[in-house]
């Protein structure tokens, strides 16, 4: 029997077996020239994947909470008031990360799978004077998505700098940075971006920069100033060496292989392949009367799903027959209701075969476990969405 289970998990994913064997390839030194080439690549490849050929893309060791810190570091002067817009547990990290570095932050916080209203955000936007907003554009504890395009309109709107957390959207997702106006997209590499963790990614704006540029206050974190990052962003990508801290050499060769693989899918193919996968979990987990998190279709991710266990089902148990089935998923995340619910990630390199396996574990495990629905059901209700 086969021992290795499918990582179903949103984040860190299934990753490509090019991708990991750059990641076991002999380490270069951070200036030879086959590495500087890479590491080009992968900038410029970046600013394709994030639709964004102003922005300045960054490339630094660490997970998805430096992407944020990075953010947060170099925008935030002591007294500057933020606007956090948050859907779930990765909004309140981000109030507490802006609040170390001096922000007077104000939450406008969603009910539970619903997101905060357009007017809500105009609302607040008209009545202070903030500096910056942050938004989550999936929530990984919830699901639920964000649309970002009338944010960054609002942000432009009303002169605030707008950062979105795309951790758990960034290459799953659609993203339009320069059109939609975002000042930051971040993400980290393990999710769909399809590197294994320790990269923080991500692009900035002009408008961001230049706001960075006239801070009057050094930035607080020495790890996380740009003035330490910027020359060697530029450097690498006018492919000369350069030195500030030593580079994920092996992780970055490694991002250089996802990327190409993601562009030579493309972007819309890809975003379309993601949004067919979500959708066939949703009508699999309908068939089998689970409700999900999010309150409607137009709030659900599609990079991964967060359904309710059914009434009288312990979770802890099925969760463990799913894994003794061949599959690992992920409990639930947001403190309110962590024992409710389960989380199944699908982005990334995830294919027809990876969504009826787990499908077909989940509904096997579910009958072990005392839920009644005709056996097949689930699997047959994600095939008709898959055969569309
Ligand atoms: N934001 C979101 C939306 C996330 O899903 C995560 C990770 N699950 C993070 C931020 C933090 O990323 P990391 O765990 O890589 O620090």
């Amino acid at each position: 029997m086969k021992r290795r289970k499918l990582l179903m998990i949103p984040g860190p994913i299934e990753f490509e077996p090019e991708v990991l064997r750059a990641l076991g390839a002999p380490t270069t030194s951070h200036v030879a020239a086959n590495f500087i080439e890479t590491f080009g690549n992968a900038l410029d490849m970046m600013k394709k994947v994030w639709n964004s050929p102003s922005g300045q893309p960054f490339i630094i060791a660490g997970s998805g909470t430096l992407a944020m810190d990075l953010a947060g570091a170099n925008l935030i002067e002591h007294g500057d008031k933020a606007l956090v817009i948050s859907t779930g547990y990765f909004g309140e990290r981000f109030a507490d990360l802006l609040k170390r570095y001096g922000a007077q932050v104000t939450i406008l916080k969603a009910p539970i799978g619903q997101v905060v209203p357009e007017a809500e955000i105009e609302n607040a936007l008209k009545n202070d004077n903030y500096k910056l907003l942050t938004f989550t554009h999936v929530d990984t504890s919830t699901a639920v998505k964000v649309d970002p395009e009338p944010i960054g309109k609002l942000g432009q709107k009303y002169n605030v700098l707008t950062i979105l957390d795309g951790v758990c959207s960034v290459a799953g997702e659609e993203i339009k940075q320069d059109e939609w106006g975002i000042d930051v997209v971040l993400t980290a590499s393990q999710k769909a971006i399809g590197v294994p963790p320790g990269l923080a990614l991500l692009v900035v704006s002009e408008k961001a920069m230049s706001v960075w540029k006239k801070r009057k206050t050094p930035v607080a974190n020495y790890y996380a100033d740009w003035s330490n990052w910027l020359p060697i962003m530029n450097a690498y990508a006018d492919r000369k060496p350069s030195y500030f801290g030593t580079p994920a050499v092996n992780l970055v060769a490694a991002l250089e292989v996802s990327l190409k693989i993601i562009l030579e899918e493309g972007m819309a193919a890809r975003i379309k392949r993601h949004e067919k996968v979500a959708q066939a979990f949703r009508e699999a987990f309908r068939s089998l009367g689970l409700k999900m998190i999010p309150q409607n279709d137009t709030v659900c991710a599609n990079t991964l799903s967060a359904p309710y266990y059914p009434e009288g089902i312990d979770g802890a148990s099925l969760l463990k027959e799913i894994a003794n089935a061949g599959i690992i998923l992920a409990g639930g995340l947001l403190p309110e209701i962590k024992g409710n619910y389960f989380r199944i990630g699908h982005m990334g390199s995830v294919n027809q075969g990876d969504v009826l396996a787990t499908i077909g574990a989940i509904e096997a495990s579910l009958q072990k476990c005392g839920h009644q629905a005709e056996p097949g059901i689930a699997v047959g209700a994600a095939l008709k969405v898959l055969n569309q």
